[in-house]
């Protein structure tokens, strides 16, 4: 363990008006993580011996080509499959403790998920499909943070909407709106803009943001698109289940240069 940092090793002050400090918990976390398909002479070494730390409270891109092991890890570190070796953990539960069942679980109430194609369902309003996993679970809605997601999200005068009688970009606020409905300790984005006109990704990722910044979400986004990965705090590059690169306060520019040397 660290020792406590005291006196002169105390970390510098942060100034009066400088932002305020970021926690420093571990939404997730990922070490030495390995994933293989098959066996013999077709293995894949999906994921090879990944660390990977998700600061709660932050927004993380992950950047990488095709095959170069972005979904699986994102289905590792969500409980959704398992490594060949190594450990994952959501906030310090280490998911190869619990059973399938505890899994699924986990996934319902500590986690949130964003896919490409918003798979709302059609005929429920735009509020039945956000709180469609609470109902689910038969928990009751807490209507203060309701109020605060969909207000954040600016779906007020949409509730009463149906998926079809809304834009793509309003859809994907819906669904990240489902996605926070449960307080999730990590929200999940595959690829949440590769569906969306370059208007609407900017704004769902503004959305993306301000859910991070003001109501202190964790995002972790999977992207191919530099624009994108230039709305979170730090982007993580893989290349073959490996990272090879990080990038923190990333720019569209340094992200773009980053992938033209990565060969992505
Ligand atoms: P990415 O999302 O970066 O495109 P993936 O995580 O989907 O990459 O895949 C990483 C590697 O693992 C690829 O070579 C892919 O073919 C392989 N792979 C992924 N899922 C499976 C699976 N279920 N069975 C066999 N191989 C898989
Ligand atoms: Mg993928």
């Amino acid at each position: 363990m660290a020792p406590l940092r005291t006196g002169s090793n105390a970390p510098p002050a942060v100034p009066e008006n400088g932002p305020a400090p970021r926690s420093s918990a571990l939404a997730a976390r990922a070490t030495h993580a390995s994933r293989t398909y098959g066996a013999g002479d077709t293995a894949v070494t999906a994921l090879d011996n990944l660390d990977l730390d998700l600061p709660a409270g932050r927004f993380t891109a992950i950047m990488g080509p095709s095959g170069s092991g972005k979904s699986t890890l994102m289905h590792c570190l969500a409980g959704l499959d398992t490594l060949t070796s190594g450990r994952v953990f959501v906030g310090t539960t280490d998911l190869a403790s619990l059973s399938d069942r505890d899994r699924t679980i986990l996934r319902r109430d500590r986690l949130g998920f964003v896919f490409q194609s918003f798979n709302l369902l059609p005929t429920l309003t735009a509020e039945e499909n956000i709180t469609l996993p609470a109902d689910l679970a038969g928990r009751a809605v807490d209507p203060a943070w309701f109020d605060t997601v969909v207000a954040k999200l600016n779906l007020g005068d949409r509730l009463r909407h149906r998926p079809a009688e809304l834009s793509g970009g309003q859809q994907q606020r819906v669904a990240v709106g489902r996605a926070l409905i449960s307080k999730p300790e990590v929200v999940f984005a595959d690829e949440p803009t590769g569906a969306l006109d370059s208007k609407a990704s900017a704004e769902l990722l503004t959305f993306l943001r301000s859910v991070v910044d003001d109501l202190g979400q964790t995002v972790l986004m999977v992207t191919h698109d530099p624009g994108a990965a230039a709305y979170a705090d730090r982007v993580v590059f893989l290349v073959d289940g490996r990272i090879v690169r990080e990038l923190a306060d990333p720019t569209k520019d340094r992200v773009l240069d980053i992938m033209g040397r990565l060969g992505g």
